[in-house]
């Protein structure tokens, strides 16, 4: 049998990164051979876990564990050099799974049974960087589909930068984190939306606020900004920065929950739900963008209205009822922190939505107006950069001073707290 031009590039591809991975692999291997003599010989020994292979075939993992039982620090992945370089596991690729039942029935889950496990996979560094959202099936699926050679490098880099931030969430999650005086909702972002999309017991509106670094910052100068945001019902953490204070403040956070991914999300969830959304904020038309947008991706997702964010004080009553009469159950206020969240606080009893959630800049994301950050970037928790280098004049204080400012409010805290300072506070606050 003759293969055309095309065919024989395929097979090139198919299978020289995967010779060239486990033909690295055996020379690591070899190379650190003597490394791995000398851990033997201080009672360093290998446990093998069962995970699901290639196609469902049973592989054994291979980890290296010390004489007390512990992982042994920085090696303790050494072993699985064998698994790759005899082809069990590859260094990108779906997430290693516990055995279970192989789902070779679905589509999907032939997908990711197509390939071996990875070492490094999207689904561990988007874990890392606390935007795993969706379920581990859907993630590996969605890497199979679109990987390439350039794919798993990317993939390997960022999982490597990513490790810098620690590794994954350490001891039982609590359900509400403290993080410099704010107590924030420690949900997952199936759980926000849950949250959101029922109304609440006492039947009024549940203000829902996101805080990122820069609202923690803000709450510091601006008192009735902190009520607002102390009095809303939900508070999300929002963003890289959080993770890394909840680390360093032992008060670790689920998930970075933020209005941008969460909003396409929310749509996808009010599809048939009986609910829909009022769009307020952004400059005329950004909207009306938005709301377009939405139809033509989730066309089951009702937008009851939209209006400007760019209203006169005398002008407010007739908006408020215009929203009223819109029947929105939820209303996406987008006028930036802290604006948005006092305006929420202040209307709250005139407004008939069961849930609204300050969302800051995201109408201009999906109105289009201004690009958000590539995946890769949003991967490594570094969606920020792009925003400073987008608009320099206006966020460098935001960003570069207000994480200096933030990381060192965080070093303090955990100061005191190592002094017993903090330690009444933190009886109130539990
Ligand atoms: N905005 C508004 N009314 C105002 C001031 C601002 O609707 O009186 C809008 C503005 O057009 C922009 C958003 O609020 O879309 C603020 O975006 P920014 O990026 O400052 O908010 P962040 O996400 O940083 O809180």
């Amino acid at each position: 049998m003759r293969l055309s031009i095309h065919q024989f590039r395929i097979v090139i591809q198919a299978t020289v990164p995967v010779a060239i991975g486990r033909g690295l692999a055996a020379l690591l291997l070899l190379l650190t051979a003597p490394v791995a003599a000398f851990l033997w010989l201080r009672g360093a020994r290998v446990r093998r876990t069962p995970r699901m292979g290639r196609h469902g075939a049973l592989v054994m993992e291979q980890t290296l564990f010390n004489r007390a039982g512990a992982p042994v620090a920085l090696f303790h992945a050494f072993p699985r050099l064998v698994n790759l370089a005899n082809g069990d596991l590859c260094w990108v690729g779906p997430a290693a799974r516990e055995v279970g039942p192989c789902d070779l029935r679905t589509e999907k889950g032939r997908v990711v049974a197509s390939v071996p496990p990875g070492i490094f996979s999207t689904w561990k560094l988007r874990q890392r960087t606390n935007v795993a959202y969706g379920t581990q099936k859907d993630i590996d699926a969605e890497y199979v589909r679109t990987r390439s050679l350039r794919a798993n490098c990317g993939i390997l880099l960022r999982s490597l930068l990513a490790s810098l931030y620690g590794g994954e969430t350490r001891g039982a999650l609590k359900e509400r984190a403290h993080i410099l005086g704010l107590p924030l909702d420690n949900l997952s972002m199936d759980q926000a939306i849950d949250a959101i999309v029922t109304p609440a017991a006492h039947g009024r509106l549940r203000q829902v606020s996101f805080v990122n670094v820069d609202c923690v910052n803000l709450s510091y100068r601006d008192t009735a900004y902190r009520n607002a945001l102390v009095n809303s019902d939900l508070r999300l953490a929002d963003g890289i920065g959080l993770r890394i204070a909840g680390r360093i403040l032992h008060s670790e956070i689920r998930q970075n929950v933020n209005g941008t991914d969460l909003f396409p999300l929310l749509l996808a969830r009010i599809v048939g739900s009986g609910q829909s959304l009022f769009l307020l904020g952004g400059r005329p038309g950004v909207a009306d963008d938005v709301a377009t947008w939405a139809q033509a991706n989730y066309p089951g997702a009702r937008i009851a209205g939209t209006a400007h964010g760019y209203f006169a004080p005398d002008e407010e009553s007739a908006l408020i009822e215009r929203i009223n009469q819109s029947g929105a159950s939820i209303l996406l206020v987008a006028f930036g922190a802290p604006r948005q969240e006092k305006w929420i606080e202040r209307n709250a009893g005139r407004l008939l939505a069961h849930a609204a959630l300050g969302v800051g800049g995201l109408f201009d994301f999906y109105a289009g107006r201004i690009p958000r950050a590539p995946q890769w970037l949003r991967e490594l928790g570094l969606e920020w950069t792009y925003r400073l280098f987008q608009e320099p004049g206006r966020m460098w204080r935001r960003y570069l001073v207000g994480n200096v400012l933030f990381l060192s409010r965080v070093m303090t805290e955990r100061a005191k707290r190592q002094l017993g300072i903090g330690q009444i506070q933190e009886q109130v606050n539990s």
